[in-house]
């Protein structure tokens, strides 16, 4: 595959973008580390609508329309309100969002991180070159095979030109993440995305495909092995997290306190606050009506699926306090709404992965 030409000007825009993200990153998180009483990491839904129709997703459909511009800024300045240090918008699919630009814009404004995950069929070099202006820091895809088949078309061959594209023009940082688990046919594919991310001078993660409700499916023997081999290319160096990802891999429980709801925020279209993308429903609280007594509550709230949870955005979230803050409440019953999102019944874009993945 051909390699990429970075222009001078593109390399000094990103160094730039780069030390301005990292120093902000490091003051929010250091308050944070002192505090346990804001959110670290909100993921916001733009829009449910995606373009393409993954057979384990059910985090999409193909009619929704976007929420509105001034909606998606009051939910974020709830957010900032709350002390959200990074926001990560998410789908769906929401490049197909019209006004995506000025929802980055407003989390900037507002001096958030901005985070985007994204199928990466839209990435074409005006398109990135809006994301620059706009202020984006982070983005993420997830590429699920190497040639597309009739489960993903999430797929190396077919997103390989957008994946040079942003070699070329991104001046934000950029993680590919391959997955492995059941519904995986070759899980060689996982070891091919992970060097060619590496190739392109992206950061690359591995996740390991969940069941219904977020919780682990171990591995096998041959999984295992590519699975260590992605992570020994890698440059993690947080040992704890390492753990956990190594646990996952062998099918073994984690102990750890899982703060969502608290340190961690899912926002659905609808504005409702849940866990995360595995566990709709809980606590399915309105976002303009969740307070500091709702972050402290669910601090403290055991969450039962957490010995298996493969999510590990939330695990990364957590690691920050598991030291502190012992969990002694039980989950409060959801409230009913119209959604009715209470529990998945299937495998949805973080199933593919446990790093925020699509
Ligand atoms: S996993 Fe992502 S790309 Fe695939 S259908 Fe779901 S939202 Fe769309
Ligand atoms: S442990 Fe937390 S992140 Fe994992 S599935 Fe349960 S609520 Fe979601």
């Amino acid at each position: 595959m051909a390699e990429t030409v970075q222009s001078g000007n593109v390399k000094r825009r990103r160094r730039l973008r780069y030390w301005r993200t990292r120093a902000r990153e490091i003051r929010k998180l250091t308050w944070r580390g002192i505090s346990t009483r804001q959110p670290i990491l909100a993921h916001i839904i733009p829009m449910r609508r995606c373009n393409l129709a993954c057979t384990y997703c059910n985090e999409f459909d193909d009619v929704s329309k976007p929420v509105p511009l001034d909606e998606m800024k009051r939910r974020l300045d709830d957010l900032a309100r709350l002390g959200t240090a990074i926001v990560t918008i998410s789908g769906g699919e929401p490049l197909l969002h019209p006004e995506l630009d000025d929802v980055i814009r407003h989390i900037r404004k507002r001096g958030m991180i901005a985070g985007l995950i994204t199928n990466g069929y839209y990435l074409v070099p005006e398109r990135i070159e809006r994301l620059n202006q706009a202020g984006l820091e982070h983005l993420q895809i997830s590429i699920d095979n190497v040639q597309p088949d009739e489960v993903s078309k999430k797929s190396l061959k077919v997103l390989d030109q957008k994946l040079r594209n942003l070699s070329e023009y991104a001046i934000f940082q950029v993680n590919i993440n391959s997955v492995l688990g059941s519904g995986v046919k070759n899980p060689e594919d996982a070891l091919e995305v992970a060097h060619r991310a590496m190739a392109l001078g992206f950061t690359s993660t591995v996740g390991i495909i969940h069941d219904s409700n977020g919780q682990l499916q171990p591995l096998g023997a041959h999984e295992q092995e590519i699975f260590e081999e992605i992570m020994s290319l890698g440059k993690r160096s947080f040992t704890r997290f390492n753990r956990f990802q190594h646990n996952i891999a062998a099918g073994k429980a984690n102990n750890w306190r899982c703060r969502s709801g608290s340190r961690y925020l899912y926002i659905c279209e609808e504005g409702r606050v849940h866990w995360c993308s595995q566990q709709r429903g809980m606590p399915g609280v309105p976002l303009h009506t969740y307070t500091q007594a709702d972050l402290d509550r669910e601090y403290l709230t055991v969450k039962s699926c957490a010995p298996y949870c493969t999510v590990s955005c939330v695990q990364q979230v957590a690691i920050i306090d598991n030291w502190r803050g012992p969990q002694t409440l039980k989950p409060q019953a959801a409230p009913p709404h119209p959604g009715g999102l209470v529990n998945l019944s299937g495998l949805g874009p973080d199933a593919a992965s446990p790093s925020d993945s699509r």
